[in-house]
């Protein structure tokens, strides 16, 4: 950094401002901003970094820029942004920033025709340049490819998901799966597995991953679809401001009557897993007036406060009808479904007293006769070796707050089981032939950090270390790789390897996972128990820590220890372990499987049916499909798409940099740069040089191929021969040094 030229400094909400140094201390810099000149501040030497000579100027290829660093990146996003241009590269990393609004022809049919067949890098960064790539690349090399999007709540995966599906079907040759139902799969997964949040009016609270199968003639032949870790809490209990799975309120509002009456359904605000943790339902950004109009319409009539005045409940319901039929489902088993959903509303209906009874007179529909239920739901059925009597059957009564706990269970049960079948279904009406690759698609949730933290952060986070683990090897390991088979002889980059932290919460007996597994075995298993043996296996792991009592005892009524915290890559995040055990065990107490297979319901019963297996079998089959995400890249081509979302009010023309610097942060980009910088991260392939430049070149050179071409042409320059480094087949340039060649072509 030279002296009077401008640099960027850390700024508290845009990230970074612009500013020149006025003095250097030992480990600090004195920087006077441009834009409030004579008012300086301190800033860590670490924090400060070379600004471009023009800050306004953008590139599509974020390598490209002179400097490369975290600063530069952000500016780079951020002019982009404010033309348009949502989408940069890091080299092959698509960064995509959510516009919150329709860009006029960005996702076009002629768009798509632009795309179709061209190399990385000819057109503007699109997310149709990486689904193009993966399919050329299966093509080419004969082996599946996966794409793998991340990025936070609200940040946009979902729909860059649909897009990049959405391409790839247009752009294959016609084959059996042409026509494949995703466009229909869509919303029937959404209905079943999305919800409103905080952070996203239609949030997924499931990871998929779909796979599209083609043949030997790269023709479509089949789609799968699988699905990860359910968000099942949010089934009886939603947080401020927050709604359950969109199905409910769509049945609620859209039902026609005769299935309102069958299925006893009314208003959301009467069913308990609908009415809580919504206090207040209008989006900030309504009028009053909005509201009140809203609040007169005869949907809202019918759904009561917990209408969104951003989501069409009663027209959502009418396009499910229509997706349904596409996909296939006849009107029993539309029904069937409805029916399992109103008998979750009214099954979380029942209320106990400490005599009891219940009042279960609507479930009996689905469930069982109203006496069943009351039985399974306030008793507990136990095997007892007591007094020598082998194996006598005992019931033991429950206590209210058990019983609400057994209840609770019943529901989650009930719903995610339901939920497997919605995607088991959607599964089955996608062709599938057998099939020589296939493109997979990975859309789950990102790196989580709340206020309180749980087992489904908890399981989130682990995902997303897996992934970030599996990003490193690839970006990390490969720029090496690809450093040395092109013989650059440039020494070993380093990089933090977070395997300590996978071991942490995989490793046999004695990572988390295992202990809890352990802790659901033992007859008296408790959260407080489970906590205190990860903290003793663990006692001196850089890892793991023991939170601080401020953290969670003061605003809980918790034992200062009851919690762990584990320092991800993506920063260090305070688990309060309550309801872990719960939350590991999938399976429903005796009385409650009894119940379910007895079921007057035959639906009800099939939905249990396939997984009668032990409770062992089950748990283990859950917590390997979520272990199994990230093992599922190792052997294929991959390329990632990192998603940001601008700002939290969720609207467009808005860029929050310093919210945006730490996702940028997060997802593992800054590292890339980092590791970028100290090595050659522009590159160009000798012919594409050759292309781009042989016009401005006299015929005689033009007649060499195209490395000598390169080299005749680098040496007539007089380019410095520290700044680029001639591989077996590209040309490696120094951060910077492509585009000031670029420049020194194009002004000759
Ligand atoms: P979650 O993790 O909560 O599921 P997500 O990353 O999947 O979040 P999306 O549901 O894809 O987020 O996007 C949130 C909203 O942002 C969408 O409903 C849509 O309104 C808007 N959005 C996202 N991407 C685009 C886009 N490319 N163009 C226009 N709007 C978009
Ligand atoms: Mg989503």
């Amino acid at each position: 950094m030279e002296d009077g030229k401008p640099v960027w400094a850390p700024h508290p909400a845009d990230g970074f401002q612009l500013g020149t140094i006025v003095d250097i201390g030992s480990d600090s810099l004195t920087i006077e901003p441009l834009k409030q000149r004579g008012k300086t501040f301190l800033a860590p030497i670490s924090q400060v970094f070379p600004a471009e000579d023009d800050v306004n100027k953008h590139v599509e290829d974020n390598c490209s820029l002179m400097y490369l660093n975290e600063a530069t990146l952000l500016n780079n996003i951020r002019v982009r942004y404010s033309k348009d241009k949502i989408y940069t590269f890091v080299a092959n990393i698509l960064i995509a920033v959510n516009p919150y609004y329709d860009i006029p022809k960005l996702y076009s049919p002629e768009t798509i025709k632009q795309y179709q067949g061209r190399s990385l890098g000819t057109l503007p960064p699109h997310v149709y340049a990486i689904a193009d790539k993966a399919y050329r690349d299966m093509k080419v090399l004969k082996m599946s490819q996966s794409i793998i999007v991340s990025g936070e709540s609200g940040a946009g995966k979902t729909e860059n998901t649909k897009f990049r599906l959405f391409f790839l079907l247009q752009s294959c040759p016609p084959g059996v799966g042409s026509d494949l139902h995703f466009p229909a799969a869509n919303p029937l997964l959404e209905a079943f597995g999305n919800a409103k949040t905080v952070r996203n009016n239609n949030s997924s609270r499931f990871g998929k991953f779909v796979e599209i199968h083609f043949n030997e003639k790269n023709a479509v032949v089949g789609g799968f679809v699988s699905h990860y870790l359910l968000e099942k809490s949010r089934i009886c209990r939603q947080g401020p401001e927050e709604r359950n799975y969109h199905i409910f309120y769509r049945l609620c509002a859209g039902a026609p009557e005769e299935i309102r009456q069958k299925f006893h359904l009314s208003s959301p605000n009467t069913f308990r897993y609908l009415n809580r943790g919504c206090t207040r339902f209008f989006a900030s950004k309504d009028t009053d007036k909005q509201i009140m109009q809203n609040r007169k319409s005869p949907e809202h009539m019918k759904s009561g406060p917990l209408k969104d005045a951003l989501l069409d409940d009663h027209g959502d319901f009418n396009r499910i009808c229509v997706a349904m039929k596409k996909i296939g489902l006849d009107d029993t088993e539309k029904l069937d479904l409805f029916r399992v959903v109103a008998g979750v509303l009214h099954l979380g209906n029942i209320d106990f007293e400490e005599a009891g009874s219940t009042s279960g007179d609507k479930v009996s529909f689905v469930y069982c006769c109203e006496e069943d239920l009351r039985v399974s739901l306030t008793t507990r059925v136990m095997l007892t070796t007591a007094g020598g009597a082998k194996g006598t059957v005992i019931k033991v009564p429950l206590k209210v707050e058990q019983a609400n706990n057994a209840r609770d269970a019943l529901g989650k049960a009930v719903y995610s089981r339901l939920f497997d079948h919605v995607v088991t279904r959607v599964n089955q009406c996608f062709p599938f032939e057998s099939s020589a690759n296939f493109i997979g698609v990975l859309d789950i949730a990102g790196f989580e950090y709340f206020e309180h933290n749980s087992f489904e952060q908890f399981c989130i986070n682990y995902c997303n270390e897996k992934l970030q683990q599996f990003f490193n090897e690839r970006i990390l390991k490969e720029e090496q790789e690809l450093y040395q088979k092109e013989g650059l002889g440039v020494n070993e980059v380093h990089y933090v390897d977070n395997q300590d932290c996978i071991d942490l919460v995989e490793a046999k007996l004695v990572g988390i996972l295992d202990i809890l597994d352990e802790e659901n075995r033992l007859p008296q298993p408790s959260d407080q128990h489970f906590t205190d043996t990860v903290h003793s296996k663990h006692k001196e792991h850089f890892r793991l820590t023991v939170p601080r009592k401020s953290k969670l005892a003061v605003h809980r009524n918790v034992r200062d220890d009851e919690g762990f915290i584990i320092r991800h890559f993506a920063g260090a995040v305070c688990y309060e372990t309550t309801k872990f055990v719960e939350k590991n065990n999938d399976a429903l107490h005796m009385s409650l499987e009894c119940l379910i297979s007895e079921s007057k319901d035959r639906f009800i019963r099939e939905l249990f049916e396939n997984s009668n297996n032990s409770k062992d079998v089950k748990q283990k089959a859950g917590k390997l499909s979520f272990i199994s995400v990230g093992n599922k890249f190792k052997v294929r081509g991959s390329s990632f798409i990192r998603c940001i979302k601008p700002n939290l009010k969720m609207v467009s023309h808005q860029f929050e940099g310093a919210q945006i610097l730490s996702q940028l942060q997060c997802s593992g980009m800054v590292s890339v740069l980092d590791l970028m910088q100290g090595g050659f991260p522009s590159r160009a392939a000798f012919h594409e040089l050759y292309n781009m430049y042989q016009k401005y070149m006299p015929p005689k050179l033009t007649r060499l191929d195209p490395r000598l071409f390169c080299k005749a042409l680098f040496k007539a320059l007089g380019l410095n021969e520290n700044d680029y480094k001639f591989g077996l087949t590209r040309v490696f340039f120094r951060p910077g040094k492509f585009a000031e060649f670029d420049q020194i072509m194009k002004s000759d």
